[in-house]
């Protein structure tokens, strides 16, 4: 992507809702080319000067656990119900030896079919925080491009699940029954940010199972501390494949979702994302510098010898490192 007159057609045909401009869109905020940047940028901030608002909801689970195969129905139910669906998925690559590749059109049959939903799988490399930068973007280019629900997808094993949550309106936690030991193996932080915990492939051999899983989950949330919202999580049960619990399901994220916007939290949880990626990138870009900066690629490895050698305590050679690169702060 080389001019403005370019980026000027690609916001044109996204704003028409084209859903080939979009994903055109997806790769520019998705490069890696300091050289794109600018651009994508631009284009960015443009979106966001468009204002258009989704339901952003983080659909969380472990590989198997029915993530693709609920997104599928549960985006169609969406879509009879007049909306546009956007699949984003967040997916670190140190979980890909999972080999499970979030957001695979093929794992989506239906949806991936429809002219109203628009799917993107994740992006195959890059550090976590630069997963989660794109996918803030991409959310934005969705929004603009008309996508008025848009599903984050993550598995439940890495950091993306916490992530996730400061991306979100709303979170959905994927869990299988069966085991007997649900609460096993999620981290605790995963249960404490969902809005509604869904029971899987519920249908059945296996429906039994889910509702004394259901039962036991509904105990455990007693115990819980209680979203922002104030609301403990609702557990639910759908079996994708025979379309059961999926019409609920609907129901249930845009009862809350209509509750949230009312009460304004929707509202305070994006300024509070909004700050906390502000606080990140800052964060990122300050360590960043820090690192470039000839001064300390030059003085690094002197200080690191003169520690290992105990020749100086970590934390009084950090505090010299800083003092030489930036001045000495007063006291
Ligand atoms: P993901 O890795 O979390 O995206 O899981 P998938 O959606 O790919 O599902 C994993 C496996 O479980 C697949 O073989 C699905 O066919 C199966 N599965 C998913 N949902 C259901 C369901 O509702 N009922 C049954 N019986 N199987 C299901």
């Amino acid at each position: 992507m080389e001019s403005s007159t370019q980026l000027e057609r690609l916001f044109t045909q996204l704003q028409a809702g084209d859903r080939a401009a979009l994903g055109k869109a997806i790769t520019l905020v998705e490069s890696t080319r300091s050289s794109d940047r600018p651009l994508a940028e631009e284009l960015v901030q443009r979106c966001l000067a468009k204002g258009a608002k989704a339901l952003r909801l983080g659909i969380t689970g472990v590989p198997g656990v029915g993530k693709s195969t609920l997104i599928d129905a549960y985006g169609m139910a969406l879509i009879d119900a007049g909306h546009r669906v956007a699949v984003l998925a967040i997916d670190p690559s140190s979980s890909r030896s999972s080999g499970s590749i979030l957001g695979d059109r093929t794992r989506m049959e239906r949806l991936s079919g429809d002219e109203a939903a628009f799917i993107r799988p994740s992006p195959s490399s890059g550090a976590l925080g630069g997963v989660a930068r794109r996918t803030r973007e991409a959310i934005l280019l969705c929004e603009a491009a008309g996508y008025d629900r848009i599903v984050i997808e993550t598995v439940g094993v890495g950091q993306s699940e916490l992530e996730v949550d400061r991306m979100s309106d709303l979170n959905i936690l994927l869990m299988i029954s069966g085991a007997g030991d649900e609460l096993q193996g999620i981290k605790r932080g995963i249960m404490e940010a969902a809005d509604v915990l869904v029971l899987t492939k519920a249908s059945g051999d296996n429906l039994q199972r889910a509702k004394m899983a259901q039962r036991d989950l509904r105990n455990a949330i007693m115990y819980m501390p209680p979203r922002d919202s104030g609301r403990q999580p609702e557990v639910l049960l759908t079996s994708a494949l025979e379309e059961l619990g999926i019409q609920e399901l609907l129901e249930h994220t845009e009862e809350l979702y209509a509750a949230d916007v009312a009460s304004g939290r929707v509202k305070r949880r994006r300024q509070e994302q909004d700050l906390y990626w502000f606080a990140h990138a800052l964060q990122e870009g300050i360590q960043e510098r820090f690192h470039s900066d000839p001064h300390v690629v030059d003085a690094l490895p002197a200080m690191q010898r003169a520690v290992l050698a105990g020749e100086m305590s970590p934390f009084s050679a950090a505090k010299e490192l800083l003092d030489r690169t930036y001045g000495r702060c007063s006291e």
